[in-house]
């Protein structure tokens, strides 16, 4: 190793920590140009690669770039839509989750509404939110309110492949399988005011959570790039702990390769989820004579990305490459690409915990920007995996027990949301309080479900 690698937990968090994880940690601070520590945040465990909770930064001189520090799902991400309803209002959960279910498609391979025409295509891997937007599927003030503006800059569409873009065309719009969802919440818990109203939450207040990402396009990009730097890994002579962190130096072709093609598949996630926000709110507005100006975006943050940014090291300003893979920016007061009204606040935070349990928002912290690159956890984390998770109950059995708790679930199948038990995942709650508590982010809202919608 050429750092240490630190890792953030908490006693009772000791249980669910994967030896495997923790190699995998101990793997990325061997790294070339690794800067000060490699890092994992408490909802850590095994991914491919870097472990899933996992950040590396890279000097931009001696670094590398690794897709494995990203993963499959290239900004895979949350965005939170608030709107005016309180709980009184949304007397018919079902009602209105059966819509959102009918018109956000869902599931393995489904199609979107629209089918992106290649021109479309090209604007939606350089332009992001902005194509959406401008196709009359959003506004102005959602791109504010997204890490980066919903664009990646950067991005070089001659390094996505025609295998690529042939899965990407007909899904931007979808919510994909497993993992995402689209959840009806309700604001449960205020933790501080301030931040609260600068973010536009309240208590008792319905908002909608959407986590997805850039489904078979990201997928595809990342695995072309993963051949190319397999072979780049050898011809730069990088020793790799593990041929899962194959990578390229970050001043390689083939690593500006792939950071080009790595922002495209970005911004092809950031349309998909402003597109997946124009169908919610549509659903909203027939059910609720809402506009869209009534549901506005709390944000939109990305969890699965690299990115350059400059950062404080050893009191010096420096240029580093910031993986976070399963891991979210938290940049604290009165850094750059804050919403407006956040420079003394902090950017807005969301961790989704469960369909059963709590997810929140919080803001960054000047903590997090001295101690982890700005970054802070994506979630709980998974504890059981997906077969595990089923051996454990039926999709049935956990359906009616969360709709004795209040919580509706909709899925294409038992099997889905066997895999997503409540109890696959960490306690949102301790591992919130972690981050909070190690003051790398702080507490501003807490959310439960009402209704999930499964992919
Ligand atoms: P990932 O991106 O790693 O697949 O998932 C991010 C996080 O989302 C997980 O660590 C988990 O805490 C959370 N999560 C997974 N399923 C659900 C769900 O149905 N609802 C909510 N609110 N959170 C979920
Ligand atoms: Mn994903
Ligand atoms: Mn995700």
């Amino acid at each position: 190793m050429r750092v240490p690698g630190r890792f953030y937990l908490s006693q009772e968090l000791m249980g669910t920590l994967e030896e495997g994880a923790v190699t995998q940690l101990a793997n990325i601070a061997t790294l070339p140009g690794i800067c000060k520590n490699s890092l994992a945040m408490p909802d850590i465990h095994w991914g491919y690669g870097f472990p899933i909770g996992g950040v590396g930064a890279f000097t931009m001189d001696e670094g590398v770039i690794s897709p494995g520090g990203v993963g499959f799902d290239i900004n895979c991400g949350v965005r939170l839509v608030a709107t005016p309803l309180h709980r009184s209002d949304l007397k018919e959960v079902k009602t209105v989750l059966q819509q959102l279910y009918d018109i956000v498609p869902t599931g393995v391979g489904t199609k979107s509404c629209i089918t992106a025409s290649d021109r479309d295509l090209n604007r939606i891997m350089t332009e992001g939110a902005r194509w959406t937007v401008d196709e009359g599927y959003g506004t102005e003030r959602d791109l504010l309110w997204c890490e980066e503006q919903g664009c990646m800059e950067g991005a070089d569409i001659s390094h996505v492949s025609q295998k690529a873009r042939k899965r990407g065309r007909p899904q931007c719009g979808t919510l994909g399988s497993g993992n995402h969802f689209l959840e009806i919440q309700c604001v449960e818990e205020i933790f501080d005011p301030e931040a609260a109203q600068a973010f536009g939450i309240e208590e008792g207040q319905i908002c909608i959570m959407i986590h997805c990402g850039s489904r078979g396009l990201g997928h595809q990009v990342c695995t072309d790039h993963l051949k190319i730097l397999e072979d780049a890994s050898k011809k730069y002579h990088i020793p790799l702990a593990d041929k899962q962190l194959a990578c390229a130096p970050l001043k390689s072709p083939e690593g500006e390769a792939y950071l080009s093609a790595m922002a495209c598949a970005a911004n092809y996630a950031w349309a998909n989820r402003q597109m997946i926000t124009h169908l919610t709110r549509e659903v909203f507005s027939r059910a609720f004579s809402l506009c869209a100006e009534e549901m506005p975006l709390v944000y939109d943050v990305t969890h699965n990305v690299a990115k350059i940014e400059e950062h404080m090291v050893d009191g010096k300003r420096t240029m580093l490459c910031v993986h976070r893979k399963g891991a979210t920016r938290a940049f604290g007061p009165g850094t750059h690409d804050l919403p407006p009204g956040c420079d003394t606040i902090g950017q807005p935070v969301i961790i989704p915990g469960s369909m059963g349990s709590s997810s929140y928002l919080l803001k960054g912290t000047q903590g997090a920007m001295e101690k982890t690159f700005g970054s802070t956890c994506h979630g709980a984390g998974r504890v059981l995996s997906r077969s595990q998770a089923k051996k454990m109950a039926t999709g049935e059995s956990i359906q009616e027990t969360l709709a004795r708790n209040g919580i509706t679930v909709l899925a294409p199948s038992g099997g889905s949301i066997a895999e997503e038990a409540p109890n696959a995942y960490k306690p949102s709650g301790e591992v919130v309080k972690v981050v909070h508590e190690a003051g790398i982010s702080a507490r501003v809202a807490r959310l439960n479900p009402i209704g999930v919608i499964k992919g």
